[in-house]
C-alpha cells in the first residue's frame, strides 16, 4: 500500500520505512510552513497541504521535537530551528547544552504528533511520547538531531548509542506510528 509521507528528513524516512515495511513510503515536500503552536497543529498543516495535492491517496505527516521540563517545554515546536537556522543540528545541540548548563532537573520528552488522512478525506491525529533525561555532553554517533544528548528512561545509553532497532522499539515516532498502523488496519478490514 502506498503512503505519501510529508517529510524529506532522511532520519525520519529511514525510521518510518523500517517500522512500516509493509507500506511503500513516498516522501513528499508539503511546502507547508510550520506556523502552528502545537505539534498536532503543524502535522495537520502538512497533511492537509499534501492531501490537497494528492486527492484519494493515504497521507501521513508528522511533527516532532524535544520538550525540556526545566525550559518550560522548549525547544518544543521550534526544535529544528532552535538556534535560528532550520536543521542546524550542531548549533541546536550546543544552544540546548548552554541553556541547561545550570539546570539540575534534566527531564525531557521527545514528542511526535502524526496526522493521517484517508483516501476518503477522514482525518486522524495521534501523539507518541518518549520520556528521558538530557546529558551535559553528547554521546554516540547514530540517529539524528538531539539523539546524542537524550537518554531514554530505563536505559543508560543515548538514542545515538542505541541501535536503530532499539530506538524504534521505544521512540516517540514508533509509538505514534503504532497508533497510525492500528487506524489504517482498522480501515482496511
Ligand atoms: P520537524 O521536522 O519539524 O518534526 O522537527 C523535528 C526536529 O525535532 C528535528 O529536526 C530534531 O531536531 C528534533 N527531533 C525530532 N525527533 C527526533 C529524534 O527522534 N531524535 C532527535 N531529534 C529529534
Amino acid at each position: 500500500m502506498r503512503l505519501r509521507l510529508a517529510t524529506h528528513n532522511a532520519g525520519k524516512v529511514r525510521e518510518i520505512k523500517k517500522i512500516l515495511p509493509q507500506f511503500e513510503i513516498l516522501p513528499e515536500d508539503s511546502a507547508a510552513e510550520e506556523t502552528a503552536a502545537t505539534f498536532v497543529g503543524n502535522a495537520l498543516l502538512k497533511a492537509e497541504a499534501l492531501a490537497a495535492k494528492y486527492k484519494g491517496d493515504w497521507i501521513l505527516a508528522d511533527d516532532s521535537g524535544l520538550q525540556v521540563v526545566a525550559l518550560n517545554g522548549e525547544p518544543g515546536v521550534r526544535s529544528a530551528r532552535y538556534a535560528g537556522k532550520d536543521g542546524d543540528t550542531p548549533a541546536n545541540n550546543k544552544l540546548l547544552l548552554e541553556n541547561m548548563s545550570k539546570v539540575e532537573d534534566r527531564r525531557a520528552s521527545f514528542v511526535c504528533a502524526m496526522a493521517l488522512i484517508e483516501p476518503t478525506g477522514a482525518i486522524h491525529t495521534v501523539e507518541g511520547r518518549c520520556h528521558g533525561v538530557i546529558l551535559s555532553q553528547p554521546a554516540g554517533n547514530g540517529g539524528f538531531g538531539y539523539d546524542p544528548l537524550f537518554v531514554p528512561d530505563g536505559h543508560e545509553r543515548t538514542f545515538a548509542e542505541l541501535s536503530e532497532d532499539e530506538k524504534n522499539a521505544i521512540s516517540h515516532r514508533a509509538r505514534a506510528l503504532a497508533q497510525v498502523v492500528k487506524i489504517i488496519e482498522g480501515q482496511m478490514r
